[in-house]
């Protein structure tokens, strides 16, 4: 038996809070709804660790879902931060950190010429919608089920992560004229997307797609997949949009395109029919601070406001103290980091997949990179509509367990579980001891 966990202070906090803002959270997964109990209510954090107002210690397996990659509070990103911060908060007027992020990053993802520095992952797939339509003239974008790409209104259709947890068809608010402007289609189905692009080609600005989907869980593009999202909107005139928020600098030194085009690559020449025309990152690029980007081509980006007639700006644009945190966690993330990762994800996906089959419970373990996610069903698991047919009851009693454990996983079975170069043997070793107790939970219907 686990012991029950303490939770008071942390209930007092959510209680509180429900009473000034929805849910008492301010990102609807937060508020535990898909898994039940309690949200931890979290007071500091430290390498691997989370620690709760109540204090109790986790593994935090979440990362603040994806930018935590060094493990939090790392002492080169705290002394960047602190050294930009007291220069200043923001200036409303250009910075040179703000060019070194453009350059760090242009340097790593070779199709990425030009980028401009936004201050979320919604800002950025929104931006680039924008101006895809107003490169192309054409207004409508195509998107898969279970991608998400932020809360954008034309984007939030069958999307994933929240909206996948909460089991919604998407979200009230949307104007019918903004939904009806997104084809949604099935992830990993070059068929319905040739289907699509014959009968309406040519109102097609572009394509968005994750490089690689880890909101509907870890769902990777099948091998031709990529070639084939980029053959058929070259042959329509459409753009290709690869959101790399999640995957960017997480999967390789240059994200999922990296993967694609690197010799190790998951799926080598993924890229060889041509790169996406515009990519969007964030997450690990701001290193927890709200810094985002999105870039292409130059001739594209120079449609962009003040070169070109598309409009996009930013008060916080480009802020100080984010861009000096992305700076200094890029910086961190070199190869031995990259290494690191993919060995802690081996460690605990396989320790993970092997506690449940002890307990015979139903699960695939999928993979991009260092992300991984768990499905409780059997697999593959290639798009929305499997990874909706998984047992998330199951789920939800392997969550409860693991975190009675001390280990503190995405409170959802269709998001990707982050590890950090900051989980060391000790925090890997609390995780292992807690699967086993996990996969009992998760077999005790
Ligand atoms: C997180 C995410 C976004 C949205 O980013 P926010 O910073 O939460 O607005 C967009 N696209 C993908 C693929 C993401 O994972």
């Amino acid at each position: 038996m686990s012991p029950q966990p303490i939770t008071a202070a942390s209930e007092a906090v959510i209680a509180r809070g429900r009473a000034v803002t929805p849910g008492g959270v301010n990102s609807p997964v937060r508020a535990f709804r898909a898994v039940g109990g309690t949200p931890r209510v979290i007071r500091e954090a430290s390498g691997p660790w989370l620690t709760d107002v109540d204090g109790q210690r986790y593994v935090d397996l979440v990362g603040s879902w994806g930018p935590m990659i060094l493990g939090h509070t790392h002492p080169d990103v705290l002394a960047a931060v602190t050294r930009a911060a007291a220069r200043g908060f923001s200036f409303g007027t250009p910075s040179e950190n703000e060019v070194l992020l453009a350059e760090e990053i242009v340097s790593r993802v070779a199709p990425v010429e030009q980028v401009r520095l936004v201050s979320s992952g919604t800002e950025a797939t929104m931006s680039a919608l924008r101006l895809a339509r107003g490169a192309t003239g054409r207004d409508v974008v195509v998107k898969f089920a279970g991608c998400y790409h932020g809360h954008v209104d034309a984007l939030l259709a069958e999307a994933g992560s929240g909206v996948a947890t909460l089991a919604l068809p998407g979200s009230a608010g949307v104007p019918a004229s903004s939904a009806g402007e997104t084809l949604v289609l099935p992830y990993n189905d070059v068929a319905a997307l040739e289907a699509a692009f014959a009968e309406r080609g040519g109102e097609i600005a572009a394509v968005i797609t994750e490089a690689s989907p880890g909101n509907m869980g870890v769902v990777p593009p099948a091998p031709g997949y990529t070639e084939a999202l980029r053959r058929v909107t070259a042959a329509h005139g459409a753009l290709l949009i690869s959101d790399e928020v999640m995957t960017g600098f997480r999967c390789s030194p240059s994200g999922w395109y990296g993967l694609e085009t690197g010799p190790q690559g998951a799926h080598p020449g993924g890229y060889a029919g041509g790169a996406p025309d515009l990519f969007t990152f964030g997450k690990v690029m701001g290193g927890g601070f709200p810094a985002a980007a999105f870039g292409g081509r130059a001739d594209l980006m120079a449609r962009l406001s003040p070169d070109g007639p598309v409009y996009q700006a930013g008060t916080l644009s480009g802020n100080p103290v984010a861009t000096a945190a992305g700076l200094a966690t890029l910086r961190g993330c070199d190869d031995d980091l990259y290494r690191r990762l993919q060995q802690t994800a081996d460690t605990v996906s396989t320790a993970a997949s092997e506690a449940l089959t002890q307990q015979g419970v139903p699960h695939t373990v999928q993979r991009a990179g260092s992300m991984f996610s768990i499905f409780f069903r059997e697999g593959p698991v290639t798009d929305y509509a499997a990874a909706q047919g998984q047992d998330t009851a199951a789920f939800g009693r392997f969550f409860h367990a693991m975190l009675d454990g001390g280990v503190h996983l995405p409170p959802s079975s269709f998001e990707s579980w982050f590890v950090s170069g900051a989980h060391d043997e000790a925090a890997v070793q609390v995780i292992l001891d807690a699967l086993p107790a996990a996969a009992r939970a998760a077999a005790s219907a």
